[in-house]
């Protein structure tokens, strides 16, 4: 039995605003989940009706197989970690950490013994006597996470813990949570904007748009087996590359270029989608230059930028713009002419009006 259901979840706001759409989802027990999407979807609204701070309009969540839509956010066993970190900036980390606990009224012995252990989980065994305002942005952020994993609950729950820090403590950060998953094994539901650190961090990804999941998976389905052009173009960094054609005798134009379809997509397909506008997607790391075993692109560079490690070339496909990501000791020269190819399993055919893939 799943640890977690959410089951047709909505959430209709007061004013009538509609902002979760029949939720439906099953966490295992330990799972590392991340809801992920732009700003505004529904991501902390649905993390809001799990910790039981916003109510469930329609639909039933089940913890442990007991229905759990009344209970209080103190009788669901979850912690939970915020964006601004709610430390008490009277009290020393110490006090902070060890403030729920003395609120259940545990030993103060007990308690030295957790707040000592948390501490040397995450590095602030020097800091105990501190205020917040005397540590970063990161050591706070560690207290926060603190607070919530030393209390022994079944169900950890963050808003976007990391988007106050920068860019180098984020990545240390992430990395650090990850382990602290690993060490604590609680189910943890995790909500960010950024598709990096969903991908570097989820079991499973649930990706959300205005409201409604769009696919649910592990990092490695999302990015090799999207199921629209949604999450084809959410997951990726530079995104996945679409143009857009019509089907004509099997065949679509990317650029100037005649791309045969019936050498990647079923026979009754191509008779279904005839005369039918198509989505064509391709990643930019998936190509190679030059003409190979593939569909082979003439395009024209634009611009290229070397970012050390690759070098993301823009180029013009006659009318379509792409990007592509290439070696950067094989960097092309501005304005010159290239020929790159993608193998066929790394092309994406979508319905242009559904937007779904098409297998
Ligand atoms: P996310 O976490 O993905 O950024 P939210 O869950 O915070 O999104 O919000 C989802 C949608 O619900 C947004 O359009 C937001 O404006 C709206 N919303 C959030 N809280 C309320 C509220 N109390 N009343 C009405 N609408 C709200």
């Amino acid at each position: 039995m799943p640890y977690l259901v959410l089951k047709d979840i909505n959430k209709i706001y007061p004013n009538g605003f509609h902002a979760v759409h029949d939720f439906n989802l099953e966490i295992e027990k330990g799972e590392f989940i991340v809801f992920v999407g732009s700003s505004g979807c529904g991501k902390s609204t649905t993390l809001r009706m799990i910790a039981g701070l916003e109510d469930i309009s329609k639909g039933d969540f089940l913890i442990d197989g007991q229905r759990a839509n009344e209970k209080g956010p103190r009788d669901r066993g979850v912690a939970m970690v915020f964006q601004s970190y709610a430390l008490y900036p009277q009290m020393t980390v110490y006090d902070n950490l060890a403030f729920g606990l003395t609120l259940e009224g545990i030993d103060e012995d007990i308690i030295e013994e957790k707040v000592k252990n948390v501490a040397k989980i995450l590095g602030l065994t020097d800091y105990l006597d501190r205020l917040p305002k005397a540590l970063s942005g990161g050591q706070r952020q560690r207290v926060a996470v603190g607070r919530a994993i030393i209390r022994k609950v079944g169900i950890f729950l963050m808003d976007e813990p990391l988007s106050n820090l920068d860019a180098k403590q984020r990545v240390t950060m992430r990395s650090e949570i990850t382990e602290i998953h690993r060490k604590t094994g609680a189910t943890t539901i995790y909500v960010t904007h950024d598709q990096t650190e969903a991908m570097t961090m989820a079991d499973r990804i649930v990706v959300m748009k205005e409201g409604y999941i769009q696919q649910v998976g592990t990092p490695y389905e999302l990015y090799f087996n999207p199921v629209n052009v949604f999450v084809a173009g959410f997951i990726g960094e530079p995104p996945m590359n679409f143009v857009r054609s019509t089907l004509k005798n099997g065949k679509i134009m990317v650029g100037k270029n005649e791309i045969d379809l019936t050498k990647k997509m079923k026979a009754a397909d191509i008779k279904k989608y005839e005369g039918k506008e198509l989505v064509f997607g391709f990643r930019p790391e998936a190509i190679s230059l030059g003409a190979g075993d593939g569909y082979v692109i003439k395009a024209e560079v634009e611009l290229t930028e070397l970012l050390g490690d690759n070098t993301n070339v823009y180029v013009d496909i006659q009318g379509d713009k792409s990007i592509l990501k290439v070696n950067p000791h094989d960097t092309p020269e501005m304005d010159s002419e290239i020929v790159f190819t993608i193998p066929l399993e790394s092309v994406y055919i979508f319905d242009n009006e559904t937007e779904k893939v098409i297998k």
